[in-house]
């Protein structure tokens, strides 16, 4: 407890730390509005990001910058000077979360990827603080960011300008320490880190109260739980816990000796995986309840097509199988939340959010469980459920008001119509 030793020597009190430990911060709060700012959406369709039946017909309060009223017309008073806002025929939805975005030095695509499409939140696993010194400064609205900092690798580091290259357990913990010092809430460990060092990174973390998550492809995810990791980044990571031991041989022999073999790779490797059959299923699913792990699968990106930009029916296939396995991971009620990486093949510019959420659908969740994943939880997986991530009295005022019913359709999420981020309402593009 290092770190607590030395906040105390400059003075802090007891209930300062606490605070400092279980806050997760975005690393640019909104601007809040005047305390007396009413705001009163009426006549909406309430889908409040807890997954139940929507409310048909709802008031929903908004003063300064929180929810201080939420039910159904006649239930809610409408404060005096309420800037009244008639949403009949929209759905009222929180703002929604994007677990895996990444940016760098850019205030632009936050923007127009995010804020514009009802993202009002996201988290970059893995790029360093400084890429986003631009998004603290600006004067524009922006999403809440949240950040890992660095991410944590072994040698030879795939991307040398984002990664912290750790040599040893006692680097890994000092650079925990140092990303959360300076404004990271959760902590990304990648493939090529050891896993004496995820672990010792895990044990910082734990410290702190920040959860680590991580891309795997050589470690293999259930030993990388056993160590501490609370979040598993992409679907792919899961190869090396389902495929036979010789596959998986072969597999990270490859990549070992370089780490671009494991683009090519992957696919193979899921394309030998029988989910139907596989002695290491049950157990991996127990593992990943009991010790509450969440799924970032971020399928988009790994979508392929057989005959369509160099797809193969191999590859198709073995995407099948991804989406299966994510299938079966909700199923058994292992929490599974919406990333869009940025960028997918098949998702227009600024639209892999969308992609992913059409591909949960394809996994098996129901529009309201897709919604649920993009908003409750993966609010829960960033550590701010207490104030973000749902429709409730008390929460901050992330909101987004979009045309149809997304319950029925998730179609409805492409056309939003308006965002409020922190109880102000975004200019959009016509
Ligand atoms: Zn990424």
């Amino acid at each position: 407890m290092r770190w607590v030793k030395k906040l105390c020597m400059k003075g802090l009190t007891a209930m300062a730390l606490a605070d400092l430990s279980a806050a997760a911060m975005e690393v640019n709060p909104p601007p809040s509005p005047p305390t007396n700012q009413v705001i009163a959406i009426m006549g909406a369709r309430l889908i409040d990001g807890r997954g139940g039946d929507p409310l048909p017909d709802s008031v929903v309060i908004v003063q300064g910058k929180r929810i201080t009223a939420v039910g159904e017309p006649g239930q809610v008073e409408i404060p005096q000077g309420a800037e009244i806002v008639q949403a009949q025929g929209m759905s009222l939805l929180p703002g929604l979360l994007d677990s895996h975005f990444h940016s760098q030095y850019n205030t632009n695509t936050p923007v127009t990827y995010q804020l514009h499409h009802g993202i009002t939140s996201f988290r970059d696993p893995g790029h360093p603080l400084r890429f986003y010194d631009p998004v603290k400064t600006t004067n524009a609205p922006m999403p809440r960011v949240f950040l890992c900092g660095a991410h944590l690798d072994g040698p030879p580091t795939v991307w040398p300008d984002q990664a912290v290259v750790i040599e040893s357990a006692e680097q890994a913990r000092r650079t925990v320490h140092s990303h959360v010092d300076r404004g990271a809430s959760a902590i990304k460990v990648y493939f090529r880190l050891e896993l004496a060092h995820i672990r010792a990174a895990c044990e910082a973390a734990q410290e702190r109260g920040v959860p680590v998550t991580a891309h795997l492809e050589l470690v293999n995810v259930p030993d990388a739980v056993w160590a501490g990791v609370r979040g598993i980044e992409h679907v792919t990571s899961f190869g090396t816990a389902l495929a036979s031991p010789e596959n998986v041989a072969r597999f990270t022999e490859a990549v070992r000796a370089d780490s671009s073999a494991r683009r090519e790779l992957r696919h193979w490797l899921w394309s030998t995986i029988d989910l139907q059959n596989n002695p290491a299923l049950q157990p991996l699913l127990k593992l990943l309840l009991t010790k509450r792990v969440t799924i970032s699968p971020t399928l988009a990106i790994f979508e392929r097509r057989a005959g369509i930009k160099e797809g193969t029916a191999a590859q198709a296939a073995a995407f099948e199988t991804m989406k299966a396995f994510v299938g079966v991971c909700h199923q058994a009620g292992v929490p599974i939340v919406v990333g869009s990486h940025t960028s997918a093949p098949f998702a227009e510019k600024g639209r892999a959010y969308q992609r992913e959420m059409e591909l949960l659908i394809e996994c098996g969740m129901n529009p309201l469980e897709v919604i649920r994943a993009g908003s409750l939880e993966t609010a829960r997986f960033f550590q701010i459920e207490d104030r973000l991530g749902t429709v409730e009295i008390g929460k901050e005022a992330d909101l987004i008001l979009v045309s149809g019913d997304p319950s029925q359709n998730l179609e409805a999420m492409k056309q939003i119509e308006r965002v409020l981020l922190n109880g102000k309402w975004i200019e959009l593009p016509e």
